[in-house]
């Protein structure tokens, strides 16, 4: 798929051009902090899928060994993306046009998520063995 998209000023623009690797709903202590939310939608492509301009800035907001370096709009704030790995980045579907594709295929932190969600997906305590979790499902 194509997609393109921006942070909250405009500032920071990317653009797609690619499949998701995997779709899914991150309710990571990380995550709920660095956006104040109880969970993200999170489209997981290949590097070489995404290209992004602007200006940007890498944070990381927690010590934890797998926290992802997030990258923020230096301007808004916005996050734009995250790289958990350099092979991947971590794209929210609320930032990109269309907005209308994503179909989350688990839940994914689901031990520390802060609000229930009633849907048919998996929903994993920590996340899937071949990402490194430990498999095992709500
Ligand atoms: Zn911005
Ligand atoms: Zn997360």
């Amino acid at each position: 798929m194509k997609l393109s998209g921006q942070c909250a000023c405009g500032n920071v623009q990317f653009e797609i051009d690619g499949e998701p690797l995997v779709q899914t709903i991150c309710h990571c202590p990380s995550c709920q902090k660095a956006h104040a939310a109880p969970m993200i939608q999170a489209a997981i492509f290949p590097a070489e899928a995404f290209r992004v301009e602007g200006a940007t800035r890498c944070i990381t907001v927690t010590d934890e060994p797998r926290a992802a370096r997030r990258h923020i709009c230096q301007a808004c704030g916005t996050k734009v993306f995250n790289q958990p790995v350099d092979s991947v980045r971590t794209v929210f579907p609320s930032l990109c046009t269309p907005n209308d594709w994503f179909k989350p295929e688990m839940h994914i932190y689901w031990s520390t998520r802060v609000v229930d969600v009633v849907d048919d997906t998996p929903k994993y305590l920590d996340f899937p063995e071949r990402f490194g979790g430990t498999g095992k499902l709500a």
